[in-house]
């Protein structure tokens, strides 16, 4: 089947699949609960829009006053099989029932074996393969640098502008962006060096030659300012979410994963957002045909239970000496049924190419808008990870400003967006690859009259 032939036909749900706005967003119930949040939650844990969640299925999130809104943003690329999707929710529950917890590294159980077996055949690259699972996208990225390190005797880690790696002390060195994630929080890990970005949108000499232009920029960096024998690995997420949604031009993840091949360092790609049929692929190092040595997932994996994991060239994660890698919870239990679950509903629910045709859908509607409103200056990504970039008129300026005022104005009106960037000036788009087609064109809608007021 192509994608062509592919409609979003809505499957059999547990809550109606609607926009209901029946007070202002957030209402009165979400609001009192937040100021309870604010006696017992630090303000450092922020939320894109303190309406407090009840109930969500499909493409919809319920809050406690009984609006449904249009959920354009799975819980940031989590939710890919849809919320509480049933055949999670039925693994989970059938799992809570037998047992917990044992921890892997006391007495083992095989749905960690079965979720290492899948992801070795299904991540890029027909090679032997070896997983290990961990709970959250920054321990896996943190374990993918161990293992670079053991196996290649190196020390150095390079990391690229927008990239965003998470918020533990090796993974926010690795982040580009200093606010919010870095700022006071140091001093950093070392051997952490960052390299230039093949940002079509913002390269100086414009997006044709971005990709050969970067890539030699980045190579000529690493041999001159670091010594590529020193370098253990080269990481970097085939499309930087945090960072804005950038799709690095053609060109440049070959180049350094070749450069990264000729000189024995370790090419680790962070699909932590970008994995699990999000992007059209089942990971986004498909598009170009990279094969990584290293893989780091987490996100999509589960279905919203916290596991994460590294998937690696057998070699490289054998290396490691025993009990070298691992953790109390990594691989738990429910977690791996739900991991399971996913897996088949990707499988057969074909939703990889339900992200392309929520792509074909979207980017058209997204085209469009721009022209009739040149304060989006760009209109980029691949499947169901979209992102309109905005700036001042004319000009390439960010304009951090209207965006907030966009995804407020889209808030009130009952969706659910999510902005990012490293210019704060970028509305992204993830949708649970099970959204309807009527949801998504409304969810379309409901942002065509935010910038038409
Ligand atoms: C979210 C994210 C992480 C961090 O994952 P956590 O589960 O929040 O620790 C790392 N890399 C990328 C690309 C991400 O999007």
């Amino acid at each position: 089947m192509t994608s062509q032939d592919t409609t979003l036909a809505a499957s059999a749900s547990r809550l109606p699949q609607e926009r209901r706005v029946v007070t202002e967003i957030p209402g009165p119930r979400s609001r009192a609960l937040h100021e309870r949040r604010l006696a017992a939650v630090p303000p450092g844990v922020g939320s894109v829009l303190p309406v407090y969640v009840t109930d969500a299925d499909g493409g919809v999130v319920v809050d406690a006053d009984g609006n449904s809104l249009i959920d354009f943003g799975s819980g940031i690329a989590v939710t890919n099989v849809g919320n509480a999707n049933p055949r999670v929710a039925a693994r989970v529950k059938a799992q809570a029932e037998r047992f917990t917890h044992t921890c892997f590294m006391v007495a083992p159980y095989e749905s960690y074996v079965a979720v290492c077996e899948n992801l070795n055949r299904i991540t890029p690259g027909d090679h032997e393969k070896r997983s290990l699972l961990v709970n959250s996208g920054a321990e896996a990225v943190e374990n993918a640098v161990k293992i670079a390190r053991y196996a290649t005797g190196r020390q150095a880690v390079v990391a690229f502008d927008h990239g965003y790696h998470g918020r533990t002390l090796l993974t926010m060195t690795l982040t580009a962006k200093n606010m919010p994630y870095k700022q006071g929080f140091g001093p950093y890990a070392p051997e952490v060096y960052r390299m230039p970005l093949a940002y079509p949108y913002r390269w100086p000499t414009g997006p044709d030659d971005c990709g050969p232009e970067a890539a030699a920029l980045a190579i000529e960096q690493i041999t001159k300012q670091i010594g590529p024998t020193n370098v253990a690995a080269l990481l970097i997420e085939p499309i930087q979410g945090e960072g804005g949604f950038i799709e690095p031009a053609p060109g440049f993840l070959p180049a350094l994963a070749e450069f990264s091949r000729a000189n024995g360092i370790l090419f680790i790609a962070d699909e932590v957002q970008t994995g699990f049929a999000r992007t059209g692929d089942l990971f986004a190092c498909e598009h170009e045909a990279i094969v990584p040595d290293l893989v780091a997932t987490a996100k999509g994996i589960a279905g919203g239970l916290p596991l994460a994991a590294v998937t690696g060239r057998a070699d490289i994660m054998d290396k490691v000496h025993g009990g070298g890698l691992g953790g109390t919870y990594g691989g738990n239990p429910l977690a791996c049924e739900a991991a399971l679950a996913v897996l088949e509903e990707i499988e057969e629910g074909k939703l990889t190419e339900r992200a392309r045709r929520i792509g074909e859908i979207m980017l058209p509607r997204l085209r469009a808008l721009a022209t009739r409103h040149p304060a989006i200056g760009d209109v980029r990504g691949r499947g169901a990870m979209i992102a309109i970039e905005l700036v001042r008129e004319g000009t390439k300026e960010p304009d951090p400003e209207l965006t907030a005022r966009i995804a407020r104005r889209c808030h009130e009106n009952g969706l659910l967006v999510l902005t990012t960037g490293t210019y704060g000036n970028v509305m992204r788009f993830l949708p649970p690859l099970v959204i309807s087609e009527e949801l998504l064109t409304e969810g379309l809608d409901v942002l065509d009259a935010a910038f038409e007021s």
